[in-house]
């Protein structure tokens, strides 16, 4: 059986590592959808596909289980957003989202959508991991490890923190 997952992965945080390897455990193979490819270099999304890519790959490396990581762009229609998500990655059974829009246009395509368990949403959150980076305080034990490495090479807090200032 394969399965399905998409996330912006803004970044890749312990949450999302912890729901992967729970997965792991119920599919023979899983696609993870880098979602939101296009953007990248906003505060909402700092990293690039690419970035993400490196994030999770590195990751992943350190388990045993077979994955996909198949960057996929927005498209301004939902309707249509599921056979588009068929035709850029291999067949899957199984899709799991916690995001009512990803569930609500699979199960209307007729596939079986499970919510994952959330891991300590507070502080597993991009949206916290960002804000701490911003701030300057402790965000490195939010994230697998490979993953605080490849932030550090592409210099993302800084990056976070020039996209932050209005002017220079
Ligand atoms: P996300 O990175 O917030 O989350 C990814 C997954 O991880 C979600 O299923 C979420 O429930 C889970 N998760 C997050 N934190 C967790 C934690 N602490 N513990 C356990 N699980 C946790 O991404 P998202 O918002 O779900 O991504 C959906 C993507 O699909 C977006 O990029 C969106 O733009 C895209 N999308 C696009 C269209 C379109 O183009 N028309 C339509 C629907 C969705």
């Amino acid at each position: 059986m394969r399965g399905f997952i998409i996330g912006r992965f803004q970044p890749f945080h312990n949450g999302h590592l912890n729901v992967v390897k729970k997965i792991s455990k119920e599919v023979d193979e899983l696609i993870i959808g880098i979602g939101s490819a296009q953007k990248s270099h906003t505060l909402d999304n700092p990293f690039t596909a690419g970035e993400r890519i490196m994030m999770i790959t590195k990751t992943l490396n350190n388990f045993d289980f077979s994955y996909y990581v198949i960057p996929i762009k927005d498209i301004e229609f939902n309707a249509v957003w599921v056979s588009y998500v068929e035709a850029l990655t291999p067949p899957f059974d199984i899709v799991y989202s916690g995001n009512s829009l990803v569930k609500e246009l699979f199960e209307e395509r007729g596939y079986m959508v499970k919510k994952p368990e959330m891991f300590n949403r507070k502080e597993y959150s991009g949206t916290e991991i960002r804000r701490r980076m911003l701030n300057g305080e402790e965000w490195e034990h939010l994230v697998p490890k490979d993953v605080a490495e490849v932030i550090r090479e592409i210099k993302g807090v800084e990056r976070l923190i020039r996209l932050s200032e209005k002017d220079y």
